[in-house]
């Protein structure tokens, strides 16, 4: 079929076979079909988050289990890292749900570190943080193993993390980081349709929300426990993303996740060398950039908006032109999900001939 092929950071490009994965007949989700599709997955994905743990289903965008985690886990008050626009949100959410929330603000563009984190819950006023291990919309990949680290100096605390676009692109190992929550997204390295949410959570987290009284029905984790001890949901889940989810799961461990975390490095190398190549800079600091996309600083001031023109109209294609109070100042080139050589290969020379026609 003929269309704009997605280069952008979410959603991304998905896959005919996908597609036709998700176009099974539809089946009850109180019957055996359903709970035999969510058994099969459900070893498959505890694999990839690294747990014993269960891992959910939840039919929603993954700002459902953001928002969900924040009403389910603080009680006291919740420290909201922000260095990007999806992590700034985060903080907008939590003083939505009426909770007692702090922004450690770095710069976009910067990484959170552990160092930062560690100096503010030495002030004993947090019950929570939320993270984002992989910020889509600088580029910047935070140093999660240091940062998870600080978890046993502060077992009170409960650690949200968001690697909605970090997942399956580098190893994330949730029992090993001794974290509290880790949720991802079905339209990012899944390259799924968006409108699924995964999550697991720790003993501690259930603990802590069994003391919390409005968590609410659709995300409460007591909910999701209860059910998937059953291979079950809450309520009547995105059936088709699930088949799509379950085709997408095989297909990782048919590659082998240590591949696929070595091609969406080299495919991300292919794209760096692109941005050395032209004199363009990146956005995040060497040692913080991310896997899975590239943020690349307009340095030298290009019209952003015309190469993404000349990229769909030429090429049909198009990259993200930046995001938010970023636009036009950067250009994203997301390589995650599916992508292989030839494909980068594909964008990188439709990125050549649009600079040269700018
Ligand atoms: C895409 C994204 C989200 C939000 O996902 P929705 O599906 O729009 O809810 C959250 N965090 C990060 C890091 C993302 O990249």
């Amino acid at each position: 079929m003929s269309h704009v092929k997605l280069y952008i950071p979410g959603p991304v490009e998905v896959s005919p076979a996908t597609f036709a994965a998700m176009s099974q007949p539809m089946i009850g989700h109180r019957g055996k079909g359903f709970s035999d599709l969510y058994a099969d997955i459900q070893p498959k994905l505890q694999s990839l988050f690294g747990t014993t743990q269960l891992v959910f289903l939840s039919t929603s965008s993954a700002f459902g289990v953001m928002e969900g985690a924040i009403r389910n886990l603080v009680a006291k008050k919740v420290l909201n890292c922000c260095n990007g626009a999806f992590s700034d949100k985060w903080h907008d959410v939590s003083l939505r749900c009426g909770k007692q929330a702090e922004a450690l603000k770095v710069e976009w563009g910067q990484p959170i570190t552990a160092d930062l984190i560690d100096a503010r819950l030495a002030s004993g006023d947090f019950d929570a943080l939320t993270l984002i291990h992989n910020e889509t919309s600088t580029g910047v990949l935070s140093p999660l193993e240091e940062i998870g680290a600080l978890k046993k100096k502060y077992p009170d605390v409960m650690f949200i993390v968001d690697s909605v676009s970090g997942f399956t692109t580098v190893p994330v190992n949730f029992d090993e980081l001794g974290i509290d929550v880790l949720l991802t997204g079905s339209q990012k390295a899944f390259a799924l349709p968006p409108g699924l949410a995964l999550f697991t959570a720790s003993p501690a987290a259930y603990a802590r929300a069994e003391t919390i009284k409005d968590r609410g029905y659709y995300f409460d984790f007591l909910e999701f426990r209860a059910n998937g001890e059953k291979s079950m949901t809450p309520s009547t889940p995105c059936i088709s993303l699930i088949y799509g989810l379950q085709h997408q799961v095989n297909a990782i461990f048919a590659e082998g996740v240590e591949n696929r975390f070595a091609r969406h490095a080299r495919l991300n190398g292919m794209v760096h060398d692109w941005v050395r190549r032209h004199g363009f800079e990146f956005f995040a600091p060497e040692g913080y950039r991310s896997k899975s996309l590239t943020c690349v600083t307009n340095n030298k001031g290009i019209d952003v908006a015309a190469m993404i023109g000349l990229l769909k109209k030429n090429h049909s294609l198009i990259i993200d032109g930046g995001y938010g109070k970023l636009k036009g100042k950067t250009f994203r080139i997301s390589n995650m999900g599916d992508e292989t050589d030839e494909t980068i290969g594909t964008v990188i020379a439709a990125l050549d001939d649009s600079l040269a026609k700018l």
